[in-house]
């Protein structure tokens, strides 16, 4: 049969054989390659409809807004307005070309292939040699009918070329993936060039469109992938007037990774809008958006917010640690004793279990180690959130809608009629909240919540202050957990620490003792820190301590009962952790409580 006749049998084919499913490893891509792939004649349009991606409606629509850009493509229209995803756009368009579609994320990549092409090479290219079949060197690329890429290609590699199609993002990330990452100054001048190159030609190159161009595509994934790779929790973009930045948090401080033109920016802000699923279009409005990426370390959930500010728009895009759900108390930072303490006020039935700290103490991640404890499918487990940021096996997650009119306190009036045993509440802000938290205590569920206030003791008082009744104080609260993140020595540049007298007089400690603290390398970005550990001081109820708050004892009562109970101070916490090199003082100062 000819490549003609072929085509013409599958256009007569029923719809069941239209688009075919993505190709994930390298068994499924031999197979596909040996068997013959129709060409479908059919338009973009006409498959993502006949395969039930988009309905007409969309197709008229996003055709009228092709109509007003004529450079742009249907399929490209339908990914901005985020009607598909860009996977669904590449897997139609490998129907529509015959080609194989193959998603690159867990692909086993042939080793002998790799070495075939040099990396700069399939970098400029944008092609990820994928195996060797029959002789022929398979390869993905974004584009398998750019005959000029494909020729120069062959002529490289000595042998015949056979091109198999996969979707820009992915793409990018497997070749950073199999090849070692390089320089992101390439990066930025390559967008710089075709920034010009767009501002000279007359149609003067929308955001919109260059979101869609290979180097700004390259760009944003290379600045995302980085950042999950340093272990980076937030990605900051921020315009200036003739400069643009871009940082990246990590461990809790900002730290400056680029530097570009402002006049790059709308393009940038658009990428980051198409991976997001936002609307690229409004510029003058806060959006929230989400973004799920394929990385070498599995798919990353990312939260991407973006507002006005007077230089165009910023944006902050958080990076969902998935591990944070799946971590052990050992795990964050808490020693034998301070786990055994928290096991045993976690063994109470029902009760009310608060933690406590400013934003960014690590409050979250202490509270879903605290539910895994229980996470055994004994327990009905519902949680109200705000919003949920990490999802976890096995229990029932909700997010408050105040936007809706449904805040904590109304969503946990439904979460009560959901059965639970342990019921997580993302924060109590106000005295209803709290009201309907005691009193899911009182009733047989263990309450777990957050308050922000400074100490274990301080929280207690809070609770009085904002009008409940001390009785039921006492006879619902378990526990307090007060907590803040210190950042952890780099142990590879850890160096002795030159300490004031001031210092060690403020913190009570003896004139010849030694402390540490990193000097800054490669390994910790020159920071001097390399990850974080928990700090806390764990109060627990004691039959004394129900008296005192019964009676409306002073912070101070409550606190130096607390130390009478066994609890730690955090402060004290800190300096042990200190001296033991596993962080500075200046840590410790920063966390204290006064
Ligand atoms: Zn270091």
């Amino acid at each position: 049969m000819s490549a003609r006749q072929r085509a013409d049998a599958s256009i007569q084919a029923g719809p069941a054989e239209l688009i075919s499913g993505p190709v994930v490893t390298r068994a499924d891509l031999n197979a596909a390659l040996n068997c013959a792939r129709p060409v479908r004649r059919a338009s973009i349009g006409a498959l993502l409809t006949e395969s039930g991606t988009v309905d007409e409606a969309d197709v008229r629509d996003a055709l009228k807004m092709q109509s007003q850009r004529p450079d742009s493509r249907l399929g490209e229209v339908l990914v901005a307005a985020g009607k598909i995803t860009e996977d669904q756009l590449y897997q139609a368009l490998g129907d529509q070309l015959g080609v194989p579609y193959v998603r690159l994320g867990n692909f086993d990549v042939e080793p002998a292939a790799l070495a075939i092409l040099p990396q700069d090479l399939a970098r400029e290219r944008r092609v990820l040699p994928l195996m060797l079949n029959e002789g022929r060197l398979v390869l993905a690329t974004d584009d398998p009918t750019d005959s000029a890429t494909l020729s120069a290609l062959r002529f490289r590699a000595q042998r015949p070329i056979e091109a198999v199609l996969a979707s820009p993002s992915d793409l990018e990330a497997a070749i950073a993936a199999h090849y070692p990452p390089f320089d992101d100054a390439v990066l930025l001048q390559e967008a710089e060039r075709l920034r010009q190159a767009r501002a000279e030609s007359s149609e003067l190159g929308s955001p919109e469109r260059m979101a869609l161009e290979k180097p700004i595509v390259r760009l944003v994934n290379n600045l995302l992938l980085n950042a999950v790779k340093r272990r980076v929790s937030d990605v900051h973009l921020l315009a200036g007037e003739h400069h643009a930045t871009a940082r990246y948090r990590i461990d809790g401080s900002l730290v400056l990774v680029g530097e570009f033109s402002a006049a790059l920016v709308p393009a940038i802000i658009a990428r980051v809008k198409v991976l997001a699923s936002m609307d690229m279009t409004e510029r003058r409005l806060p959006q929230d958006g989400a973004i799920r990426m394929d990385t070498p370390h599995g798919p990353v959930d990312m939260r991407v917010s973006i507002i006005p500010a007077i230089y165009g728009e910023s944006v902050v895009i958080r990076i969902l640690d998935q591990s944070v759900g799946l971590r052990r108390l050992a795990d964050i930072g808490f020693d034998k004793s301070g786990e055994q303490r928290m096991r045993a006020l976690l063994n109470r039935n029902q009760g009310l279990m608060l933690v406590t700290g400013p934003t960014g103490s690590g409050k979250t991640t202490t509270l879903y180690a605290a539910l895994q404890e229980f996470n055994t499918g004994e327990y009905q487990i519902v949680t109200v959130e705000d919003p949920v940021e990490y999802r976890l096996e096995g229990i029932v997650q909700s997010a408050v809608q105040t936007a809706l009119g449904c805040g904590f306190a109304q969503a946990l009036r439904h979460v009560l009629r959901h059965d639970p045993d342990i019921i997580l509440i993302g924060e109590i802000r106000d005295a209803e909240t709290a009201k309907i938290a005691i009193e899911s205590a009182l009733t047989g569920h263990f309450v777990f919540s957050t308050l922000h206030t400074n100490s274990a003791a301080q929280t207690i008082t809070r609770l009085l202050e904002i009008g409940v009744q001390p009785y039921l104080v006492s006879a619902t609260l378990a526990g307090v957990l007060a907590q803040r993140l210190a950042r952890r020595n780099c142990i590879h540049c850890r160096k002795p620490e030159v300490v004031t007298a001031e210092v060690r007089e403020l913190l009570g400690i003896g004139s010849d003792e030694q402390f540490w603290r990193g000097a800054g390398c490669a390994e910790c970005l020159d920071t001097g820190y390399r990850g974080r550990v928990a700090v806390y001081e764990l109060l627990q109820m004691s039959p004394a301590q129900r008296e005192l708050i019964h009676a409306q004892a002073t912070y101070d009562q409550i606190e130096s009962q607390a130390v009478k109970d066994g609890m730690t101070r955090l402060t004290s916490q800190a300096l042990s952790l200190a001296r033991a090199g596993t962080i500075s003082l200046d840590e410790v100062l920063r966390v204290r409580i006064d």
